[in-house]
């Protein structure tokens, strides 16, 4: 199918020429996932930075990381996709990702994903087989798990720990 050609093609850029791979400075968070299924691995920091309206934008997103095509093409085009994004965004996107690896093979779940996605769309394929999932997946739980460290260091709780509404 000339759609999934298409979509491995991306996978395989994406794996060969990985975009913004390498640990920078500064950042708030680090943190390091595995993949013990397929033996994947990825370090990944996370540097937020507030717009002109206060609200943490993703301004850089490091990584390293070793396993299969799937699971390091996963990580670069996650890159693409957040760096610019407030953490909403960068979340929501990651349960746009999610919807897709629900999806289990369905294309139309993919064509409707496509503007949220872009190229990380291209892993619609992998939603068929349920191993691969956790490739893909890998890159968006650590992004998660280090976007929520990098929120909790750059607005320390308040000495009384309450909100104000
Ligand atoms: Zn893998």
């Amino acid at each position: 199918m000339q759609l999934e050609s298409m979509y491995q093609d991306i996978i395989l850029d994406h794996y060969r020429n990985p975009h913004g791979r390498g640990l920078r400075e500064p950042f708030e968070a680090e943190v390091h996932h595995v993949n013990p299924t397929c033996g994947d691995e990825v370090t990944l920091r996370v540097h937020l930075e507030n717009d002109a309206a206060g609200d943490p934008i993703v301004s850089d997103v490091s990584y390293e990381g070793m396993g299969c095509s799937i699971s390091q093409a996963s990580v670069s085009a996650m890159y693409d996709l957040v760096i610019g994004k407030t953490v909403p965004q960068a979340l929501e996107a990651g349960e746009h990702f999610m919807t897709l690896m629900q999806a289990k093979g369905d294309m139309s779940v993919a064509e409707k994903l496509e503007d949220e996605l872009e190229d990380a769309v291209a892993f619609a394929g992998v939603s068929k087989y349920p191993a691969r999932i956790k490739c893909a997946l890998m890159s968006w739980m650590a992004l998660k798990d280090a976007s929520a460290r990098a929120l909790s260091v750059a607005q320390p709780a308040t000495p009384t720990g309450g909100h104000t509404a």
